[in-house]
C-alpha cells in the first residue's frame, strides 16, 4: 500500500481515502472484509524466517498474512488511515480502548518501567487499571502542576486524557510533553478525535483512542488503537501476537467506513453540542456547565437538584453509557462510567454527585433541547406533583 503522499493532504480528504489507495488499482471500491484466520503458504522454509523477522522485530509482516493473530488486511487500511489522520507514523489497533491500553503497560512493563504518572480524571476503567494494580503497575496521581516531580527513573509512562472524561477538563498537552522529558506521553484523544485535536503534534509519543466511540461512530463497534512511532508500533504488535487482543476484521471494517465520516459528524455533533451547552449555561435548573474551548460533542452539566430524575426524564436522549454515537446519549458518572473509581478519588478528579455526561449525536439542536429541558423539570419536580409520564405508560399499546 502506497503510505506516503507527496502532497499532504487535508483531514477530511484523508478521512475518505487513506488506507484505501490501492483499491482501484485491485478493481475495487470498496475495501474488501478479509475474514479468514489462517492462509495457505506452501513454503514453509520462507514462513519461518518471516515469522523469526517478526518475533524479533514485530515490523509489519511483508507478502501475504499468515494468520490472524498476527496480521490482518482489513485492521491493517484502519490502522494506516487513523495513523494517516493522527500525523503518526503508524498504528496498531485492539479489540477495545483497555486492550489498547493494556498493551501500552505491558510494553513499558516488560522494559522494567513499571511506574505511570497519571492526571485525574480518566476514564473510570483506565483508573481502576492503573489504580489496581491489576498489571503490576504503580500509579503516582499528580496534578500537571506536581508532573516533573512525580517522575522516578522507573517511569515508563505518563497517562493523561484532554478532554478528560467525563469533567471536559483541558490540559496543556504541549506543556506536559515538555515536563514529560524522555517520558513518553500518552495521550487519551477519544473526546478531541483527530478532528480537534493531533497530540502527536504537541509532543505525545502515544495518542490512544477507544474507537467504541467517535471513531466507529454508530454504537455497533467495539474496538481500541495507538497512534505512536513505528519502533513503540513494533513493540504493540509483538504483544498484540502473543496476548490476543486483535480487533476482528469486520469492526476494522467498520471502523474503517467510520472514519470516512468523522470529520463531518465531530463538526456537526460539535455545533450542536456548543448550542445546547449555551442554553444549559444560561438555565437557573443547571448550576455547572462543562464544554471544552476546542469544541467537540461532548457536554457535561451539573444540575441543583436530582441527577436520577434527569437520567429517567428523558425519551429521546437515550439513558445510556458510552459516547459518539450518532444519536445522543446521557449518563451519569458518578452511578455508571466512573462507579469504578472510588468516590475518594472521583471527587480529586471533580466527578460530582451531581454531574451529568452527555454525548451529543446528530438530531436537531430544538428536539433535543425540547427533550432535556422537560427532563430538567422533572428533576426539579417534587415527587408528589404531577409530572412526566412514566415511559412504560407512554409505549403500551
Ligand atoms: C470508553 C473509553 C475508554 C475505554 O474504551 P473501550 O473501547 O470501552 O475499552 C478509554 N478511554 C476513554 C476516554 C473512553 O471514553
Amino acid at each position: 500500500m502506497d503510505t506516503t503522499s507527496a502532497v499532504p493532504r487535508s483531514l477530511a480528504t484523508e478521512a475518505v481515502h487513506a488506507g484505501r489507495e490501492d483499491l482501484a488499482a485491485l478493481g475495487l471500491h470498496a475495501a474488501p472484509l478479509d475474514l479468514s484466520t489462517t492462509y495457505p503458504s506452501h513454503d514453509s522454509r520462507a514462513e519461518a524466517a518471516r515469522l523469526d523477522e517478526f518475533a524479533q522485530t514485530g515490523a509489519r509482516l511483508q507478502g501475504p498474512p499468515v494468520y490472524a493473530r498476527l496480521d490482518n488486511p482489513t485492521v491493517a487500511r484502519f490502522e494506516e488511515a487513523l495513523a494517516r489522520l493522527e500525523g503518526t507514523e503508524s498504528a496498531v489497533a485492539f479489540a477495545s480502548g483497555m486492550a489498547a491500553l493494556t498493551a501500552v503497560l505491558l510494553a513499558r512493563s516488560a522494559e522494567g518501567l513499571r511506574h505511570v504518572v497519571a492526571v485525574r480524571p480518566l476514564y473510570g476503567c483506565s483508573d481502576h487499571l492503573l489504580n489496581s494494580g491489576l498489571l503490576g503497575t504503580e500509579v503516582t496521581w499528580t496534578d500537571p502542576a506536581g508532573l516533573a516531580a512525580a517522575i522516578r527513573p522507573d517511569t515508563g509512562l505518563v497517562m493523561v486524557e484532554s478532554p478528560a472524561n467525563p469533567t471536559l477538563a483541558e490540559l496543556d498537552l504541549a506543556a506536559l510533553a515538555e515536563s514529560c522529558g524522555s517520558v513518553p506521553l500518552l495521550a487519551d484523544n477519544t473526546f478531541a478525535t483527530p478532528v480537534l485535536q493531533r497530540p502527536a503534534e504537541t509532543g505525545a509519543r502515544i495518542v490512544l483512542h477507544s474507537a467504541t466511540k467517535y471513531l466507529g461512530g454508530h454504537g455497533d463497534v467495539m474496538g481500541g488503537i495507538v497512534a505512536c512511532d513505528e519502533e513503540f508500533a513494533r513493540r504493540l504488535r509483538q504483544i498484540r501476537f502473543a496476548t490476543g487482543g486483535v480487533l476482528h476484521p469486520l469492526a476494522g471494517y467498520l471502523l474503517l467506513r467510520g472514519l470516512s465520516t468523522l470529520p463531518v459528524r465531530v463538526r456537526a455533533q460539535s455545533a450542536t453540542a456548543a448550542e445546547l451547552a449555551r442554553r444549559l449555561a444560561a438555565d437557573p435548573r443547571v448550576s455547572r456547565v462543562h464544554y471544552p474551548r476546542i469544541g467537540g460533542a461532548m457536554v457535561a452539566f451539573e444540575v441543583g437538584e436530582d441527577p436520577h430524575q434527569v437520567i429517567s426524564g428523558v425519551r429521546l436522549i437515550t439513558p445510556a453509557v458510552s459516547l459518539g454515537s450518532v444519536d445522543t446519549l446521557i449518563q451519569h458518572p458518578a452511578s455508571i462510567s466512573h462507579r469504578i473509581v472510588a468516590e475518594n478519588d472521583r471527587h480529586t478528579g471533580g466527578i460530582s454527585e451531581n454531574l451529568l455526561r452527555m454525548s451529543v449525536g446528530l438530531e436537531d439542536v430544538e428536539d433535543l433541547w425540547r427533550d432535556l429541558d422537560a427532563a430538567l423539570s422533572a428533576g426539579r419536580r417534587r415527587p408528589d406533583a404531577p409530572g412526566r409520564e412514566p415511559l412504560a405508560e407512554r409505549v403500551a399499546p
